[in-house]
């Protein structure tokens, strides 16, 4: 699904990965779950690329709703990154940092679990190796996209900026749909291993400018950065699945 110039989505908004276009080449933003590996094939034919126009698949972060079918692209010549904190993680050598989701409500979180079942995203997702990147770095890849340390959901989470398409790729440094409830709107996301130091990462977002915020759970935000970073500042460290009204 095309979101805007050179930017399309992969999976229907509950777990989405995201592909960056430059000219004839692509670098994908997260893996998704492993199901999502048509979806990324689907996309890439409805754009006229292949597998072979991929330069990069590049993570967010080392949840495994996130590396689905990463290891898949690995094996098909794609080079894999990471933050260099979130690689072990990534990799399956430590267990998932998150002690909690938040809020419930059977109805949503049947639906992500569901979903995890259908794509195959709840199996023990890893990848066998992972190249990483540091806070600060403009990664050599389609987009040239610049990474940013936001530590909290994971310990090496990272903000991708995109400023050639005016997009920020925030993975779970916040979300805007719970998988946990169904809850809509900017929020820390579920599954946070330290939300009070999510929300205080968020200060490094300050004076970014991009119109398109895309997360890894939930539809695009449009009403800029700042805003989207004072509601889950609103909500605050207890906000994780609770989006401020
Ligand atoms: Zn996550
Ligand atoms: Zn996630």
């Amino acid at each position: 699904m095309r979101i805007a110039d050179g930017i399309h989505r992969i999976g229907d908004g509950t777990v989405n990965a995201y592909l960056v276009v430059e000219g004839a080449e692509v670098t994908i933003v997260d893996a998704a779950m492993p199901g999502h590996w048509s979806g990324l094939l689907a996309e890439l034919a409805a754009i006229g690329r292949t597998l072979d126009d991929v330069r990069a698949l590049v993570l967010t972060h080392g949840h495994s709703d996130h590396i689905g079918f990463a290891e898949r692209a690995r094996g098909r010549g794609v080079p894999v990154s990471v933050h260099e904190l979130d690689a072990a993680l990534a990799r399956g050598e430590l267990p998932n940092p998150a002690k909690g989701g938040g809020p419930i409500r059977p109805l949503p979180l049947l639906r992500f679990l569901w979903l995890g079942l259908r794509r195959g995203g709840l199996s023990r997702v890893k990848l066998g190796a992972v190249a990483t990147f540091g806070d600060g770095a403009t990664l050599d890849v389609p987009g040239a996209p610049r990474v940013i340390l936001v530590p909290g959901h994971t310990p090496g989470s990272a903000v991708l900026h995109v400023p050639g398409r005016d997009v920020l790729f925030v993975g779970d440094a916040l979300a805007t749909y719970a998988v946990t409830n169904g809850s809509r709107g900017p929020m820390i996301a579920p599954f946070t291993a330290d939300p009070a130091q999510a929300i205080a990462s968020l200060d490094r977002l300050d004076g970014l400018d991009a119109g398109w915020v895309l997360p890894g759970h939930g539809d695009p935000w449009t009403g800029g950065v700042g805003e989207a970073v004072r509601r889950v500042r609103a909500a605050g460290p207890d906000g994780m699945g609770r989006p401020a009204v």
